[in-house]
């Protein structure tokens, strides 16, 4: 069979992202056919209703045929075009000019990335950059989240916060420092929502002393909800309190948006939500519903003009052959129309009815918490509800959670952690949020009767 002889070939060549290679060599590929909407196909004809949108990113849904032709006519027109030597290519240009007339406050430069990491990585280049035009280069220390993930480069590892990116790898590097997440089901203040606002800024300035004062700090980095640590929640008011400390200090902040951003909690931006506008902001993911890769950072008037005058007549060292691609920015555009023609109205509705459906499912034996924002939740499970116990190694979360989903027509993210992860695309009808709220119901059920699960 096709399938059969594709995994075959997949155990052979294919080095797959984040997994265990032998354990996976095990259990061989699953390979996806096709797609629709928010159902996808296997090979073997078995269709699922993607409740991760991919990797959270295909936020629009699969299938729409605008933005195929937009990337088709953009390959017949002008396949490539590089951004050196000041050329441009027409979609690159309206893309980033329609990127900064809907991103908060003056975000109004943007620099094309391939994806979230290197949009990541290019805001520690900007960021080093601006500190020396500004005279300042010794304020060359990085502050993140615990549980917080911002890439998979060594520079973007490192301001990750997940173990599994850091063993064995050499990172993080010694510029590179953590502070407690907000976390609020398991935070040690409790989860009363001022308390954690007033624990997270004593941690930050406690962080900020030990380093040397705000005179070493260059950034700090938050995700408006940390995504890849398990879809923790920051109370309201928490971005806006971290925000307005960092400006007192006079450090720069960066909201990371890879997952948040494209209609993933409800507008174009969480951090609308939050009423902030950071110094800079990095998105991916949604910005191209994942049909071809791209990712931005969008700096503001202040940090690019930084940039600018302290480069004079120098170039700025930092640029990659596919920034500005002119087919993912044609794709960009096409994506945008989409959301501001129904999707993101429609998205909105889904998540309401998304939380609504988990929250339904709390008073389940294994359901800790049920959190989130629009189309961007989890549930945590645990064995006991007063003590909070986690989910034990032994019952395998992240692989046999995901199997039973599997087998139920449901694809989610299981955290190894026992966390269950929802970014279901914003087209899904009421009938596939139904959907995927009974396949989780059934895939506690059977966890539930798991007898490693205790
Ligand atoms: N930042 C955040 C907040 C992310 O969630 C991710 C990816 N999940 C990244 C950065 C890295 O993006 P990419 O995988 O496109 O490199």
């Amino acid at each position: 069979m096709l399938s059969n002889s594709l995994i075959e070939l997949d155990r052979a060549h294919l080095v797959h992202p984040v997994a265990s290679y032998r354990g996976h060599e095990a259990a061989g590929a699953r390979v996806l056919a096709s797609a629709k909407g928010a159902i996808v196909t296997d090979a073997s004809g078995h269709h699922l209703v993607d409740g991760f949108a991919g990797l959270w990113c295909v936020n629009a849904g699969y299938g729409h045929e605008s933005i195929v032709e937009a990337a088709a006519r953009q390959m017949r027109q002008l396949p490539y075009a590089t951004g050196y030597f000041s050329l441009a290519s027409e979609p690159a240009i309206r893309l980033a000019a329609a990127l900064a007339e809907r991103a908060p406050g003056d975000l109004n430069h943007v620099y094309f990335t391939l994806g979230g990491s290197d949009a990541v990585d290019s805001t520690v280049r900007f960021i080093h950059y601006y500190w020396h035009a500004r005279g300042q280069p010794q304020r060359d220390q990085f502050i993140t989240l615990q549980q917080g993930y911002h890439g998979s480069s060594t520079v973007g590892a490192g301001l990750t916060a997940l173990p599994a990116f850091h063993a064995n790898f050499g990172v993080p590097l010694n510029w590179q420092h953590k502070i407690p997440s907000h976390y609020p089901y398991r935070n040690p203040v409790g989860s009363d929502p001022e308390a954690i606002i007033a624990a997270s800024l004593a941690a930050l300035q406690a962080k900020i002393a030990e380093v040397g004062g705000p005179e070493r700090v260059a950034a700090f980095y938050a995700e408006p909800i940390q995504g890849s640590g398990g879809v923790l929640v920051p109370p309201d008011g928490w971005m806006k309190a971290m925000r307005e400390r960092c400006r007192q200090y006079g450090i720069l902040f960066v909201a990371d948006e890879v997952i948040t951003g494209f209609g993933r909690t409800g507008p174009l931006f969480a951090c609308t939500d939050d009423d902030i506008v950071p110094d800079l902001m990095t998105v991916a993911k949604g910005l191209t519903s994942g049909y071809v890769p791209m990712g931005a950072v969008l700096m503001s008037d202040h940090v690019y003009g930084v940039i600018a005058d302290g480069a004079g007549a120098s170039a700025v060292g930092h640029g990659y052959t596919y920034s500005a691609h002119p087919v993912s920015a044609a794709v960009g555009l096409a994506v945008l129309d989409l959301y501001e023609n129904g999707l993101l109205e429609n998205g909105r509705r889904a998540g309401a009815r998304l939380m609504a459906g988990l929250r339904a499912l709390q008073d389940h034996p294994l359901v800790g918490e049920v959190r989130g924002r629009g189309l961007l939740a989890a549930i945590e499970l645990v064995t006991d509800k007063e003590k909070k116990t986690p989910l034990p190694a032994s019952a395998e979360p992240s692989r046999r959670i995901f199997d039973r989903a599997w087998a139920n027509g449901l694809v989610i993210r299981a955290f190894p952690t026992g966390v269950l992860g929802y970014a279901p695309p914003l087209c899904c009808s009421e009938i596939e949020i139904d959907d995927i709220i009974e396949r989780t119901a059934r895939t506690l059920d059977q966890t539930l009767a798991d007898p490693d699960v205790r």
